[in-house]
């Protein structure tokens, strides 16, 4: 049986960058937000140590710490941050109808998804051992590259991204060796040739991790092998990146929403707006390309912003607050 029905005029799906983000504006426009964590408090960040690329800290500040200050942000303008876990929603008539933890029922007027992605990674143990020991193993090439400048790295995969993650890394790194599991790139040949053209990209096609080697606590090497022949041998290397794409947790909504192949959630481009009235998208849910901290907090702002602008469209009784920009 549903508890009672909960009306509310902004309800704001996770609580990473991007939520906290769209939070911080609906709350201070007088939109009342309620914002659900979901199971990971502070999305992705909370599982790195160091951000340093998100302006505002010079010296750079962990990821746990940065999102309990953009929790304090958001809570200081009085918004609802609650635990629970959006399991179903029903975008399909005028009133948006979202239920969390299969029994709470809300009708909300707008709704912001910053749902985010996950990261895929290969699933060996030593893998995510170092994964949890922030000891080498990264799915970010552009969020920990700068950690092994003038070192050697290794990266698996074969797609558009791992070629740009490769490139990118060999402008930081002494040598990145590629692993590509079949004969062939799934990169478009643009990509392809990039990678094959950069002297310090080593590529190994047929090749697999078997193990990524350390000392107990950092990286210091990955074990491969020839898928063709099962020869083994070991390649010196500090870092271990990831690079076979993201899941956006976006399984709840494509009953109603527009997803690409992958499952991102298309927006109408330049706004955070859904093919539904009334339900926005920001952050890593929506973006394949970028995937930053920065960039999900500037979708978040869009989609408040977005939302504001819908509900004093359809409700002439809100007004839009000027508390946005002062
Ligand atoms: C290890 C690591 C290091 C990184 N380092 C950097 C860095 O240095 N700089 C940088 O800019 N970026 C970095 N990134 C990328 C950055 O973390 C992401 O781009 C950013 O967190 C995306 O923000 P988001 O708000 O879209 O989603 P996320 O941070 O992924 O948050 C998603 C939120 O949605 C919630 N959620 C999901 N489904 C539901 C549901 N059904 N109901 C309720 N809640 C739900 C989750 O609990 C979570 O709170 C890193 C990522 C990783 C994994």
């Amino acid at each position: 049986m549903a508890e009672d029905i909960e009306k509310v005029k902004c309800l704001i799906i996770g609580s990473g960058p991007a939520g906290y983000t769209a939070a911080i504006y609906a709350a201070r426009a007088n939109m009342e937000p309620v914002l659900y964590q979901g199971s990971q408090p502070g999305g992705q960040l909370t599982t790195t140590n160091e951000v340093e690329n998100f302006p505002g800290y010079p010296e750079g500040v962990t990821g746990p710490e940065m999102m309990l200050q953009l929790q304090a942000q958001a809570e200081r303008f009085e918004t609802d941050v609650r635990n629970g876990w959006v399991t179903k929603v029903d975008f399909s008539g005028d009133i948006h109808k979202v239920w969390v933890n299969d029994t709470k029922e809300i009708h909300a007027d707008t709704v912001i998804i910053s749902t985010g992605a996950s990261a895929k990674y290969l699933g060996l143990e030593s893998e995510q051992k170092y994964l949890k020991l922030g000891g080498g193993v990264s799915a970010c090439a552009v969020c920990d590259g700068f950690f092994y400048r003038n070192q050697e790295v290794v990266i698996v995969g074969a797609g558009d991204s791992a070629c740009e993650e490769a490139h990118y890394l060999s402008k930081l790194c002494k040598k990145v060796t590629m692993l590509v599991r079949r004969d062939e790139f799934r990169a478009s040949k643009i990509m392809e040739a990039r990678v094959r053209n950069t002297e310090n990209i080593e590529i190994l096609f047929n090749t697999e991790t078997d193990e990524v080697l350390g000392d107990g606590q950092v990286v210091n090497g990955v074990r491969v092998f020839n898928n063709k022949t099962n020869e083994k041998h070991d390649i010196p290397a500090t870092g271990f990146f990831v690079a076979i794409g993201h899941k956006p947790n976006t399984d709840i909504f494509k009953d109603y929403l527009d997803l690409d192949e992958t499952g991102y959630i298309i927006n109408v481009p330049g706004t955070s707006k859904t093919n539904v009235e009334g339900v926005f998208v920001s952050g890593d849910a929506a973006d394949h390309v970028y995937r930053q901290a920065v960039t999900a907090a500037g979708t978040g702002c869009m989609a408040a912003l977005d939302a504001e602008r819908y509900l004093a469209a359809k409700d002439s009784t809100f007004e839009v607050s000027t508390s946005t920009y002062n």
